[in-house]
């Protein structure tokens, strides 16, 4: 038995969900919208299921899907990809775990940021890595320079990046992303860019990605999932692109943990990424809206929120809402008693964990919204005078 699985539970978003379906709560823990997607791209999945052929498609991916997400990145973020530097995965996962075996030799040191995707750890260690841990906090999670150059040591190979951050909701600025990509550089590193937030952006921020950074273009590999482009996250149609020496390891890695995603779908993301591009903004657009209304609903309840500026997710501050309570006993208790599921921050953290912030997940229907917030505010008082329950 592996000792990295043997000491692990069931990750907290599938403990959190199951405890919402057992339950009967509100379920704002969990990532995943409650809306049915491009209606033209279900289409497209159906269609190619009935129409096309349904055996293994080419290991790297349908050329037909490569290409249009090269073309989606020329248009949308002004990177110069040839389809051959795209490879499909399923889901984004697969292309966390296919760079990081691909990328990692045995005791190297990958140069990670907390709070971390939960995936992250596990699969470097699996992969004979060591997780090195750059530590962000709210309200800003800035990543600092010297925080960088502190972790560091002769052995680190790789930086993992997810940008936009879940849980944090927070984008990383342009010279943020300067400063990595000159800490690449110099200390010749391979960054693995985590970018499947890159369309869930609000108030006309623009994602950057890390690749298109002076130095960066043979030193990255891009990861980006359908999954959140088209809120379709069941799907786990993914993608990895990087330079063609990168992209030719990483294809090997791919070739023996899934060798192929399911052929309709490719077809039906292809489609929607040359068809579909007023839809993710007008959705964009939408969560931007949902995210306001959980925000203002809650700060009108007493709650303090911090900025969400990406992705499905809004924090609340426990200690500044006047709740004297660590997030894992505040979510167990909002469970049992508001019946809202929400994620405790602590859970993306391996090391000196920020145990003050609440995520909760705004892509769902107002109503559904509504009433949450209506059980959140009567349940206020009673979490705020729980001292003593601690
Ligand atoms: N990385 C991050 C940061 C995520 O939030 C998610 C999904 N919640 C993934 C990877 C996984 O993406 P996929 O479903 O495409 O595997």
């Amino acid at each position: 038995m592996n000792p990295v699985y043997a000491a692990m539970g069931t990750t907290i978003f599938e403990a959190m969900s199951a405890r919402a379906r057992a339950t009967g709560a509100i379920n704002l823990g969990q990532g995943f919208s409650d809306g049915r997607g491009p209606e033209a791209v279900l289409k497209a999945a159906a269609d190619a299921v009935l129409e096309k052929s349904n055996q293994y498609p080419p290991m790297p991916g349908l050329i037909e899907l490569r290409q249009a997400v090269a073309d989606h990145y020329a248009r949308h973020q002004g990177l110069n990809l040839a389809a051959e530097e795209v490879i499909v995965t399923s889901g984004a996962t697969e292309a966390l775990a296919a760079s990081l075996l691909a990328l990692i030799s045995p005791g190297d040191e990958v140069l990670m940021f907390q709070p971390l995707y939960d995936a992250y750890q596990p699969l470097v260690e699996r992969a004979g890595g060591t997780a090195t841990l750059v530590r962000l906090t709210p309200p800003d999670w800035r990543i600092d320079q010297a925080a960088l150059e502190a972790a560091a040591s002769p052995k680190t190979r790789l930086i993992l990046l997810n940008n936009p951050l879940n849980p944090s909701a927070s984008m990383a600025s342009a010279d943020e992303l300067a400063a990595i990509a000159r800490f690449c550089v110099e200390r010749d590193l391979i960054a693995i860019c985590d970018e499947v937030w890159e369309h869930v952006t609000f108030d006309g921020h623009r994602h950057l990605p890390l690749l298109g950074f002076p130095g960066m273009r043979e030193r990255t590999v891009k990861i980006g999932s359908a999954g959140k482009i088209f809120a379709l996250t069941g799907w786990k149609v993914g993608w990895m692109c990087a330079a063609p020496p990168l992209a030719r390891i990483l294809a090997k890695a791919h070739q023996f943990l899934t060798f192929t995603t399911p052929p309709n779908l490719q077809w039906a993301v292809a489609e929607g990424l040359a068809t579909q591009d007023q839809w993710v903004a007008d959705t964009a657009a939408g969560f931007q809206r949902a995210r306001d209304r959980l925000a203002a609903g809650l700060q009108a309840a007493g709650y303090v929120t911090l900025p969400s500026a990406a992705t499905y997710f809004l924090s609340i501050d426990l200690a500044a809402s006047g709740i004297p309570l660590q997030d894992v006993a505040f979510c167990d208790r909002l469970i049992d008693e508001a019946g809202v599921a929400a994620i405790p921050v602590s859970a993306f953290y391996a090391q000196s964990p920020v145990t003050n912030c609440v995520r909760l997940c705004f892509a769902k229907q107002d109503a559904t919204l509504d009433a949450a917030i209506e059980r959140m505010a009567g349940a206020l008082e009673g979490l705020r005078s729980s001292a003593g329950k601690l």
